[in-house]
């Protein structure tokens, strides 16, 4: 295997690292512009720096995997209909593929992580948004216009909470890491916790609420039981729908899954139907979207 650079582009951050045999020889990460053009160009000068033989890039939205284009990319508007492909061959640059942020880390969990050789495999990415992609029969869903497995949008409360896609009551807008942090403030007011107590209501993430739930705080622990409903109610019909061997979950607040585990079971149980069965798995390898990058440049299995 030759030397690669993998990218995971974020909304707010570009993360990346240069690969050779299937080991990650350095790391490194920057702001994200707004303006397309720049953040390109910044990933063109890494891949030149290192002498890299291939890209693969990990991109928010809807991305069109053959000609290269960006659709709708949540919080980056300016990157609507920017062409990936092109801006990289008019630099004499072609071994280039793209795919959508959360396919390629679906791809990095298939190969490398915990849903290795998964015939039929849903991750799940639990972060500041949901996302998620689907492994069926050994092949990942695209879809027609690759844009399947967008998990995070399935509608699970149809007068439920405002998502940040224009509908309500979608399954992001309840484990969205926005949603969950506020959830946990008044959650806290209520039970008189200390966590309103110590906190404003801006100031508190997914961490901070990990760090009051393990000292017992009472709103805390409440809000990741809610959590577990919400997230078992999702992972229901995701398994009515694909009938996984595995879920395997990814992303900041999986890493709280031994705080709520117990009641994410209790709930799915209780729910699943037809006696089915499934593994639940939380994803340990640190960058597993770079490592299915690796999967996208030199892997045609899943395709
Ligand atoms: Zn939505």
């Amino acid at each position: 295997m030759k030397k690669i650079l993998s990218v995971d582009v974020g909304a707010t951050f570009v993360k990346y690292g240069i690969f050779e045999d299937e080991k990650i020889l350095l790391k490194g990460k920057f702001k994200t512009s707004n303006k397309p053009e720049e953040t390109f160009n910044l990933i063109f000068k890494i891949a030149q720096k290192n002498k890299v033989e291939g890209i693969s890039l990990g991109i928010p939205g809807i991305i069109d995997m053959v000609s290269g284009v960006i659709n709708k990319p949540p919080n980056l508007p300016l990157w609507d209909g920017f062409n990936v492909k092109d801006f990289f061959s008019k630099r004499g640059f072609t071994n280039l593929e793209v795919l959508n942020d959360a396919n390629m880390a679906v791809l990095g969990v298939w190969k490398y992580g915990e849903g290795r050789r998964c015939k039929d495999l849903v991750v799940l990415t639990l972060g500041s948004g949901v996302g998620g992609g689907v492994i069926v029969n050994g092949k990942l869903l695209l879809g027609k216009n690759f844009a399947a497995g967008e998990l995070g949008h399935v509608i699970i409360n149809v007068n439920g909470q405002l998502c940040r896609c224009g509908n309500r009551g979608c399954l992001e807008a309840y484990l969205g890491a926005q949603y969950f942090s506020q959830n946990a403030f008044y959650l806290s007011k209520k039970l008189n916790s200390k966590l309103a107590k110590e906190n404003h209501l801006e100031e508190i993430t997914p961490e901070i609420v990990y760090k009051y739930a393990l000292k017992g705080d009472k709103g805390a622990l409440k809000a990741f039981e809610e959590y577990a409903y919400y997230l078992a109610v999702g992972c229901v019909n995701f398994i009515n729908i694909f009938s996984p061997e595995k879920i395997v979950f990814v992303g900041g607040i999986s890493k709280s899954f031994h705080l709520f585990s117990r009641y994410f079971f209790d709930f799915l149980n209780n729910m699943l139907s037809y006696g089915q069965r499934v593994e639940i798995g939380v994803e340990k390898k640190e960058d597993i979207s770079l490592w299915g990058g690796l999967v996208l440049l030199y892997d045609n299995s899943w395709k």
